[in-house]
C-alpha cells in the first residue's frame, strides 16, 4: 500500500445561533493573533458583524475584506491583506465564492482557514478543494481543508432555497461520480477507496431518500443536507482528491460554467448532468430526476437557463478537459449526435 495522507478539519460545529461559538472557534484557530475575515455584504450583515463583535470582545483584531467573485485576481487581493507573520487565521463568512477564494488564499499564505458557510450550495464548505476561475484549469484544486467549520442553521435557512436545492444537486451527483470512479478503477487500475466511495454514495442516497421533505423545507432535512455536504468533504479528504465526489457530471458542470455567460449554480449543473450520466451508466436515472424534481432543483436545460447546444457541447468537451479522470464519457466518446440523443432520452434537453 502506498502512503496515504488524510487531512481533516479539526473542529466541525453545526447548530443554531452560533455567533459566539464561531468567535470561540476562531480564537482557538488564531491563538489571539489578528484575523482577516473574507466576506460579502449580506453574510456580513447576517452573522459576520456579530462574530467580529465577539472577537473584538476577546481582544482579537479583525480586518474585513469583501470578496466579489471567485477569480484568480480575487485570491491575489485577499493574499495581499494576509500577512502570515501577523495573521492567525482567515475566516470566510459567506457562500461558495467567498469560501473558495478564502480557502485558496489562506492555503497559499499558509495560514489557518475557518469556514462559516451561509448557504448550503455545494460540498466545498468542509472540503480541501477550491474552485477559482483563471488558474489555467477548469476544475478544482487540492488545497488545505478548513481548520474548522461552523455551520449556523439559522443563517443557512435564511438563504434563498435555490442554494439548498443546488447543494442537493451536488449531493445527488455522487450517484454518478462514484460509478465513474469504480469504472475508472476497472479500466485503468487506479486506486478505489471503498470507504470514501461509500461515504460519497451515502450523501447521494440520503438526499434522494429525503427529497420530499427537503423540498418542503423541513429544517431537520435541511440540516441533514448540510451534514451530508460536510461528509462529502470528508470523503474527499479521506481519498486526498475530489475523485469520490466529482465525475463526468462535474466535468460537464465545469465546462458549462465556462461556456455560458451567466452560469447556473455549480450544484444545479451537476444535478442535471447526473441525470444523463446515470442514463449512460444504465443506472436508475429516473430516480435521480425524480429526486431533483421533488427537491425543487432544476432537471433540464430550460430550468438551468442554458441552451441545449451549450449542454450538448459540454457533454462532448467534458472528457477532454481532464483526461486523467476516467469516466463514462471517456468510455463512450460521444459526438454531438449521440450526446444529444442521450440528453433527449433523459428529458434534459
Ligand atoms: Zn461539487
Amino acid at each position: 500500500m502506498s502512503v496515504h495522507e488524510m487531512r481533516l478539519p479539526d473542529t466541525i460545529v453545526i447548530g443554531r445561533g452560533l455567533m459566539k461559538i464561531a468567535a470561540e472557534v476562531v480564537s482557538r484557530a488564531c491563538l489571539g493573533k489578528p484575523v482577516v475575515m473574507a466576506t460579502s455584504k449580506t453574510p456580513h450583515r447576517l452573522i459576520g458583524a456579530s462574530i467580529v463583535d465577539s472577537l473584538e470582545q476577546r481582544r482579537i483584531e479583525v480586518e474585513c475584506h469583501y470578496v466579489e467573485h471567485a477569480r484568480a485576481r480575487d485570491v491575489q487581493e485577499l493574499e495581499d491583506v494576509v500577512d502570515p507573520a501577523v495573521c492567525g487565521a482567515v475566516v470566510a463568512v459567506g457562500g461558495g465564492r467567498v469560501l473558495d477564494v478564502a480557502k485558496m488564499a489562506s492555503n497559499n499564505r499558509r495560514v489557518k482557514f475557518v469556514s462559516v458557510p451561509t448557504a448550503a450550495s455545494h460540498d466545498g464548505i468542509a472540503s480541501q478543494m477550491a474552485s477559482v476561475e483563471g488558474l489555467g484549469t477548469a476544475f478544482s484544486a487540492v488545497v488545505q481543508p478548513p481548520f474548522a467549520v461552523v455551520a449556523d442553521m439559522e443563517v443557512i435557512e435564511r438563504a434563498p432555497f435555490r442554494y439548498t436545492a443546488s447543494g442537493c444537486g451536488d449531493l445527488i451527483s455522487k450517484y454518478t461520480s462514484v460509478r465513474d470512479w469504480k469504472l475508472g478503477h476497472q479500466r485503468t487500475g487506479e486506486h478505489f477507496g471503498e470507504y470514501a466511495a461509500s461515504l460519497a454514495q451515502l450523501s447521494a442516497d440520503i438526499a434522494m431518500r429525503r427529497s420530499r421533505s427537503i423540498g418542503a423545507r423541513d429544517p431537520h432535512s435541511v440540516r441533514t443536507v448540510v451534514e451530508a455536504l460536510i461528509s462529502s468533504g470528508v470523503a474527499m479528504s479521506i481519498e486526498g482528491s475530489s475523485r469520490p465526489c466529482s465525475g463526468s457530471e462535474h466535468l460537464i458542470g465545469h465546462v458549462l460554467g465556462r461556456l455560458v455567460e451567466n452560469p447556473p449554480l455549480h450544484g444545479e449543473c451537476c444535478g442535471v448532468a447526473a441525470i444523463v450520466m446515470a442514463l449512460l451508466h444504465k443506472a436508475n436515472w429516473k430516480r435521480v430526476r425524480r429526486a431533483l424534481s421533488e427537491i425543487g432543483a432544476p432537471t433540464d436545460v430550460h430550468q438551468l437557463g442554458v441552451d441545449r447546444e451549450a449542454f450538448v457541447e459540454a457533454m462532448v468537451v467534458a472528457p477532454r478537459i481532464r483526461p486523467d479522470r476516467y469516466t463514462i464519457l471517456s468510455e463512450l466518446r460521444l459526438d454531438k449526435r449521440s450526446a444529444a440523443e442521450a440528453a433527449e432520452k433523459a428529458g434534459v434537453i
